[in-house]
């Protein structure tokens, strides 16, 4: 169905000491003491990365749609002050080169962004001859042949070092989760490219804190590379996705308490 793409492992392009890659922090950067506080509290914890969002794609209006470039500043700060990665959402050309400007590490591609196919072609055009890392999470809709077409796109742009998000799917009918995760679809877009690292996103799949645990054993039994987890000082209050982000001290013992998987080979 696709060509054969090959992509670098995740171990050649982000730093991390052992399986699986952490990416954690707040959904939302909402202030620059808040970002600087969470990216101290997960540096103690041996994170790999930070992420936060600035661009906020929210579905419904008058949510807190992100500080925009008013946090870029905020991260130059907290990445001069703890020395991790930091990744950010991008939709825009805009985007990439306000991000870029300031020294972002990684950047991802959003749910909401990768079903439109108009939108990944805008990012990939403006991201050829860069050298960034870019995230792709699957679409909001469970069409794996979008999240594949995104990948396309990124990877005929030029871009070496690439990572796709299992952050779950969209339906009508709620169920336990806040996203199905429809698990067979990440695991037929690794049968499409085996040496694709994957990264879940239990956060954005449960929608609740309660449930990340046991989704990201899941995803390590499965043999993802890696984890982004929203993490919130103050979950209750954060700005937006309060309900599914963990404190620090929660992530510790997520961390500590899950099971590895080793590869085989
Ligand atoms: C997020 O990571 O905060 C986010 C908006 O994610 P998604 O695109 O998966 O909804
Ligand atoms: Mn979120």
């Amino acid at each position: 169905m696709s060509a054969n793409l090959t992509f670098k492992p995740l171990s050649s392009w982000i730093k991390y000491d052992q399986k699986p890659l952490v990416i954690a922090g707040p959904c939302s950067a909402e202030t620059e003491e808040q970002l600087l506080n969470t990216a101290r509290a997960l540096k103690k914890l041996n994170v790999d990365a930070l992420r936060a969002g600035i661009w906020k794609p929210r579905t419904r209006p008058n949510s807190f749609e992100g500080n925009g470039v008013v946090a870029l500043p905020w991260i130059q700060t907290v990445k001069k002050e703890v020395g991790l990665p930091f990744a950010v959402e991008i939709a825009t050309p805009q985007h990439i080169e306000e991000a870029l400007k300031y020294g972002v590490d990684i950047l991802w591609i959003g749910a909401r962004s990768t079903v439109n196919p108009f939108n990944v072609q805008e990012i990939a055009d403006a991201l050829r001859g860069v050298k960034v890392p870019v995230l792709i999470k699957n679409p909001i809709n469970p069409e794996l042949a979008l999240w594949i077409g995104a990948i396309e796109r990124i990877y005929n742009a030029g871009v070496e070092n690439i990572a796709a998000i299992h952050r779950g799917f969209s339906t009508f009918q709620k169920g336990k989760y806040r996203n199905d995760p429809f698990w067979q679809i990440p695991i037929e877009l690794k049968t499409i490219f085996p040496d694709l690292p994957i990264i879940c996103d239990p956060s954005h799949i449960g929608g609740k804190r309660d449930l990340i645990f046991d989704l990201s054993q899941k995803a390590l039994d499965l043999n993802y590379d890696g984890l982004m987890i929203e993490t919130h000082l103050d979950p209750d209050n954060a700005w937006s996705d309060a309900a599914q982000q963990v404190t620090p001290d929660r992530l510790a013992e997520i961390l500590s308490d899950l099971k590895i998987r080793q590869a085989s080979s």
